[in-house]
Parts: C-alpha cells; sequence; structure tokens
C-alpha cells in the first residue's frame, strides 16, 4: 500500500480511520414485526403497532435477518456467536416512537472477521491489506423526520422504522481516503453477492460512520471524531480527507481534538461539530425483556453456509487460473456481482455456440464484455441490468467473429446496429451482406486495381520503403468494404508485390 501522509507544519502526520458501516439487511419484513420494508411506499403505510411502539406490543425475531447477518458474518470469515443478546440503547428523538433502538451491544451475533482491499487495479492480487471488521450486530433503524413538508410543523414517516440493520464495524486499521473507499467499494461487493444488503447508497440502504484521527509515526491513536451518516464512497473519501487536515490544523496551532460527532457537507466538502460524543453509559444500555438470547445450532450456521454463492476474491482467483484471464480483466468482472452473472452467462452461450469447453472462449468473451459492451453501455448511458443487447444474443456476434463468418472490424458494425435495432447479429449480417470473403479471385482483383492506381508508391515499396506494404493491405480491405479475410489479403499483396 502506498503511504499517504499529510505534511504539516511541524512534519508529517499519519492518518487512522475505522468505519461503522450501517447495511440495511434484505427481508420482505422488518426485524421485530411482519411489517413491508420496500423502498419508496408512501409514507407511514409500512408500519405496524409494533414499529409505532403501542403500548402492550411485543417483538418477535425475525428468523430471515437473522440469517441474512450470518451469511454475511461467514462471507467475511467472521467467528459467528451461537449465543447472543439484545439491548435496549435508551435515547429520546421524535424518530424513535419506542424511546429506545433495540440493537446488540454486548453480545453482537458475529464477532472478529476480515475484509482483503488492494489499491493495485491492474493487479488485484498484489499489494493487498487485510481490514479487520471487529464485529457484526443486528438493530433495528429509526424512522425518518420530515421538515420541509409544512411551513411550522415536522412530519415523522415511521416507514423505516423497525428496518433490519446490520452494524459493520472496521478495526482502525485503514491509512488514507483510498484504503477507506476500497474497503467501501469490496464491502458493497460482498454484501450483494451474498445478497444480504442491496448496498444501494442513495437510497440509503448502505451508510458510514466514518471515524478519523491523526498521529505522528510511531505515537499511539491520536482521539477521533466521528462523522455521521455518509452516503457515498466519494463522500466518505472527502470527509477522511476534509477531517484529517481539520485535525492536524488544529493539533499544531495547540489545540486539542474533542471526541465529537459530525456532520459533512457534500455541498462544501467540510465537517462541522454536531453534538460531542456520547459514551455507552449514557444510554443506559441494559438487555432487552421483551426478548429471549438468540441461540443459533450448528444446523442453522451450517444452512446459511452452504447458501454462500462463490465470493468475489474466489471468482476473480478462478478467472485467471482455470479461465487464464487476465489479473486485471477478472478483477473488472468480478468487481460486481451483475457483471460476474452477466458474464457467466454470456461464457456459457458461448461455449454451448462452440461446442467448446469455457476456458477456450473465455478470453475472447471477457474482453468484448469489458471492452466493446461497458463501451457501449457507457456511451448509452445505460447499466449491464438493462442492456440492449443479451448474454445471447452476444454469443450469436462472437460465435461469426470466432468461424471466421465475419472479421473483428466487422463484429463492430454489426454490434452498433445491434443496439440500434435490437435484431441478431446473424439476420445483420446476412441482410447487409456483411459476410467475410476469402474469394482469391475477388481479392487478387482488388490488389490488382489498387497497385495499378499507386504505381508511385509501388516504385517506393520496391526501393526499400517496407513500410508501405501496410497501405496496400489496408487499401485492399477498404475496397473490399472490410468483408476481406485479412490472412487472404495479406497473402495476396505479398504475392502481387513479388
Ligand atoms: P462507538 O460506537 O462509540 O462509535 P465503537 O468502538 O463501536 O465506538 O466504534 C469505534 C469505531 O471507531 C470503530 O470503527 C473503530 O475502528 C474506530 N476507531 C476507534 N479508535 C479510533 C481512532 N483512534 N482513530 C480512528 N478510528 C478509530
Ligand atoms: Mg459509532
Amino acid at each position: 500500500m502506498s503511504t499517504y501522509r499529510i505534511q504539516g507544519a511541524t512534519g508529517e502526520w499519519e492518518v487512522v480511520i475505522g468505519l461503522e458501516v450501517h447495511a440495511q439487511v434484505v427481508s420482505n419484513s422488518k426485524l421485530f414485526s411482519g411489517a413491508a420494508t420496500a423502498f419508496g411506499a408512501e409514507p407511514n403505510t409500512q408500519v405496524s403497532l409494533v414499529d409505532a411502539a403501542m403500548p402492550g406490543m411485543l417483538p418477535v425475531p425475525n428468523g430471515e435477518c437473522i440469517r441474512q447477518a450470518v451469511r454475511t458474518g461467514l462471507a467475511i470469515d467472521a467467528a459467528i456467536n451461537k449465543w447472543s443478546r439484545f439491548d435496549r440503547k435508551n435515547y429520546f428523538y421524535a424518530d424513535l416512537p419506542q424511546g429506545y433502538q433495540i440493537s446488540q451491544l454486548y453480545h453482537p451475533l458475529v464477532g472478529e472477521g476480515h475484509i482483503d482491499i488492494s489499491l493495485d487495479d491492474k493487479n488485484p492480487e498484489a499489494d493487498v491489506k487485510r481490514i479487520g471488521v471487529e464485529r457484526i450486530h443486528v438493530e433495528q433503524d429509526a424512522g425518518k423526520l420530515m421538515h420541509d413538508q409544512h411551513p411550522t410543523m415536522s412530519y415523522v414517516d415511521l416507514n423505516r422504522s423497525g428496518v433490519a440493520l446490520m452494524e459493520i464495524v472496521s478495526r482502525p486499521d485503514m491509512a488514507s481516503p483510498a484504503e477507506a473507499g476500497a474497503y467501501l467499494r469490496k464491502l458493497r461487493a460482498i454484501l450483494r453477492y451474498v445478497g444480504s444488503c442491496d448496498g444501494n447508497m442513495e437510497e440509503g440502504s448502505m451508510r458510514a460512520d466514518v471515524n478519523v484521527s491523526v498521529r505522528k509515526a510511531g505515537e499511539p491513536l491520536g482521539t477521533r471524531t466521528e462523522t455521521k451518516n455518509v452516503n457515498s464512497v466519494r463522500f466518505v473519501m472527502a470527509a477522511i480527507e476534509h477531517e484529517a487536515s481539520r485535525q492536524v490544523d488544529v493539533l499544531e496551532s495547540g489545540g486539542k481534538i474533542v471526541q465529537e460527532t459530525r456532520l459533512f457537507d457534500p455541498d462544501t466538502g467540510t465537517t462541522r461539530a454536531m453534538r460531542s460524543k456520547e459514551d455507552a453509559h449514557d444510554y443506559r444500555y441494559f438487555p432487552d425483556p421483551d426478548l429471549l438470547p438468540l441461540e443459533l445450532t450448528d444446523a442453522f450456521i451450517a444452512d446459511c453456509r452452504e447458501s454462500l454463492p462463490e465470493l468475489p476474491d474466489a471468482k476473480r482467483h478462478r478467472y485467471e487460473t482455470a479461465l487464464g484471464l487476465t489479473p486485471y480483466v477478472a478483477g473488472v468482472i468480478t468487481a460486481e456481482v451483475e457483471t460476474a452473472r452477466w458474464f457467466e452467462l454470456l461464457l456459457a452461450e458461448c461455449a454451448l455456440k462452440a461446442g467448446k469447453a469455457q476456458e477456450t472462449v473465455a478470453k475472447q468473451a471477457a474482453n468484448w464484455l469489458t471492452s466493446e459492451l461497458f463501451g457501449a453501455l457507457n456511451r448509452l448511458g445505460r447499466s449491464l441490468e438493462d442492456s440492449p443487447v443479451s448474454p445471447a444474443a452476444a454469443a450469436g456476434l462472437l460465435a461469426l467473429v470466432a468461424d471466421g463468418t465475419i472479421s473483428g472490424t466487422i463484429a463492430k458494425q454489426v454490434f452498433e446496429k445491434m443496439l440500434e435495432t435490437g435484431d441478431e447479429a446473424a439476420a445483420i449480417v446476412e441482410r447487409e451482406g456483411l459476410k467475410q470473403t476469402s474469394d482469391t479471385g475477388a481479392i487478387d482483383a482488388a490488389v490488382a486495381k489498387i497497385l495499378a492506381d499507386n504505381a508511385d508508391k509501388v516504385e517506393q515499396y520496391k526501393a526499400g520503403k517496407e513500410a508501405l506494404f501496410g497501405f496496400f493491405v489496408g487499401q485492399t480491405m477498404k475496397a473490399m468494404q472490410g468483408k476481406a479475410n485479412p490472412q487472404v489479403v495479406n497473402a495476396a499483396v505479398k504475392k502481387a508485390l513479388g
């Protein structure tokens, strides 16, 4: 990992970062009630009596939420605690009808795990740094206050009240904004592979509390501040950068860092103080008397483990070793689960059409996906999920290249037409007469005409200007409208020049 240092008036400072990520659990209903969790519903339409904290209501743990948190823990190699317990975290706020949040302080569901990151895109297996995860606990989300609906009143929407969150707490193991960014992206990728959180930061299903401190090399950890609820990777990186230099300025001008909660302002890229930090004792945590401790059976944990898909690191490694992809391409394809899924569908179709093993068609498919398709989607401003070309249709195009029906150049044109019309590659090639030809008669005739039209260049070539060979080939290809087999053209030009 590259070393990141802040250059202060008194010398270099190191930055220390720990992230607490709140990830909304994918589940149809809430952590302790049967109310729905869908995003974007009308305010207060997904609120049960439990979520509204009506007197006498009792929480019932939702097994699916527990299962998702355990699966997440297993995916980051974490210890699963077979015995855990829910605690009440008491505080008053208008979006919290219970007057307390049900969380897990003393006995979290998931213990120590880790996430490996790399800052080297070209070779993600090099320069790996292991970031410790201290714990994952399960807790309720709060409701949402709306201050912009009425001139003098604030409204509250309880749809989110009681939705299950996983709080994923890292060790203070990150040392630069780039490492924090890589950690968040990797964590989000793992959550999406596992299917335990959709990782959608814009919709608030994943948000980070950013703990930052600074110190001189070799010194113990400095006092940290915590910037709350930052909702994009870019903002997290900006918040760290700003907060670390602010702390250096404070310390170098003789001040002290106070442990406090801060807010990030995306418009200015700065952080500002929100409130002084509460400690656990301020919340009067105590075991929730409405809930029994959670006890997991070995069979339940084994079942969670069995349900896990191949995870990004393992998949990337397999793509490199079994499919022969470069570390870079394997990294790009496995970075998002949707990309890996699309690639595997494409690969299966290509292998089927060619009647060959997947490893023989993998490179062609991977390169086409990461250059041609990604390029086109970028241009169209579309995502892979709503790609205008399906994996099967793409395999149809690649098969035509693989069996020599069309050249790589023509394939690009055909692909453009596929994007425009939604037609199949074979139909476009047929309709527009784009088949590659090895017809030596036609090619020889074209070569003869090019040489005759360029007698001066032929002279120069014969006098030793060999670079002109490419010119003759290019002109012939052009005359053949790109449809001539390049090898045949090469041979014909060579022969004609004697
Ligand atoms: P709290 O819940 O009070 O915020 P936790 O111990 O649960 O406290 O979480 C603390 C978070 O802050 C963790 O992610 C941890 O890695 C990080 N952290 C702890 N000490 C420091 C420090 N000195 N500098 C930066 N981050 C820190
Ligand atoms: Mg915290």
